[in-house]
C-alpha cells in the first residue's frame, strides 16, 4: 500500500515538474512572441510616457534582460520608479519607468544603475549618468504662470541641475488688463542641455498637471526616438 502511495507521489511529482516545465517554456515562448510583435519593444514606435531609468538599454534589450525584480524601484531615493501597466505594451508589464508626478531623477544619484542585477540598467558612474538624457522637458504655455497669468515664477530654472541651466529666460514686457506695463521672465527649455530629470516637473507650483512636463523624446538609449522631426533646426 505504502509502495503504491510512493509511486503515486512520484508520478504526480513527475507530472507536476513536466507541467511546470511546460508552463515555463510556454511563458518564455509567449514573452518572446510578445517581444517580437510589440511595436514598442521593436523600436518602431515610442510611448512619450515611457521614461526608463538612466542607463537603461534599448527597449528590446531592456525587456529581454529586465527580470522585474523591482530592485531599482526599491532603491530610488525620490520614489520616481514604478512598475508599468500597459505603458510598455503587454511585453513590458511590470517593468520599471519613471513617474514624474511622483518623483524625479536625482542628478548625483546612480543607485538604480548599481543595483540592477541583470544589466538591463547599465552600471554608470555619476559623470556618465549625468550625460544621459532620459527624456526632454517642454513648457506648457497654457499653464505656465509667466505666460498665462502674467505672474513671475522662476522655480523650474532654480531647480534645474545641469551645469549650464537647461532653462533660460526671455525678458518680456507685457501690459496687464489695466494697461500697466509689467516686466516678466518667460522660461524656455534648451533641448540640447535638458537631460529629462524631471525635478522641474515635481517642483513646478502648478499642479495636475505641472506647467512643465517631460516626455521620452530625445532619450539617449533610443536614437530613433527624437523630440524633433529631422527637418528641425536642431538636426
Ligand atoms: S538614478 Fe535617478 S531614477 Fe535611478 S535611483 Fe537614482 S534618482 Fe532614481
Ligand atoms: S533592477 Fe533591473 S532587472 Fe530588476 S526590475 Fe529594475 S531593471 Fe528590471
Ligand atoms: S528636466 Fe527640467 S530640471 Fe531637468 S534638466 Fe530638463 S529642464 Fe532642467
Amino acid at each position: 500500500m505504502a509502495e503504491k502511495r510512493r509511486k503515486g507521489r512520484e508520478k504526480s511529482k513527475t507530472a507536476l515538474s513536466r507541467r511546470s516545465f511546460l508552463t515555463a517554456a510556454g511563458s518564455g515562448a509567449a514573452a518572446t512572441v510578445l517581444l517580437n510583435v510589440s511595436p514598442i519593444a521593436q523600436g518602431k514606435t515610442f510611448n512619450p510616457d515611457l521614461i526608463r531609468p538612466p542607463g537603461s538599454l534599448t527597449e528590446n534589450d531592456f525587456l529581454t534582460k529586465c527580470v522585474r525584480c523591482g530592485q531599482c524601484m526599491k532603491v530610488c531615493p525620490t520614489n520616481a520608479i514604478h512598475p508599468t501597466t500597459l505603458e510598455a505594451g503587454l511585453a513590458g508589464i511590470w517593468s520599471p519607468f519613471l513617474v514624474m508626478e511622483v518623483g524625479y531623477c536625482e542628478y548625483n544619484c546612480t543607485l538604480c544603475c548599481q543595483v540592477c542585477p541583470t544589466g538591463a540598467i547599465e552600471e554608470l558612474t555619476v559623470e556618465e549618468k549625468q550625460q544621459v538624457h532620459i527624456g526632454t522637458a517642454y513648457i506648457d504655455r497654457s499653464r505656465c504662470l509667466p505666460f498665462v497669468f502674467d505672474t513671475p515664477c522662476i522655480v523650474c530654472e532654480e531647480h534645474c541641475p545641469t551645469p549650464k541651466k537647461a532653462i533660460w529666460f526671455e525678458d518680456v514686457t507685457i501690459r496687464d488688463r489695466d494697461g500697466n506695463e509689467k516686466l516678466l521672465k518667460q522660461p524656455h527649455v534648451d533641448p540640447e542641455l535638458c537631460i529629462g530629470c524631471g525635478i522641474c516637473v515635481v517642483k513646478c507650483p502648478i499642479n495636475d498637471p505641472a506647467a512643465i512636463r517631460v516626455t521620452s523624446g530625445g532619450e539617449t538609449r533610443n536614437p530613433a526616438n527624437q523630440f524633433f522631426l529631422s527637418t528641425s533646426p536642431y538636426g
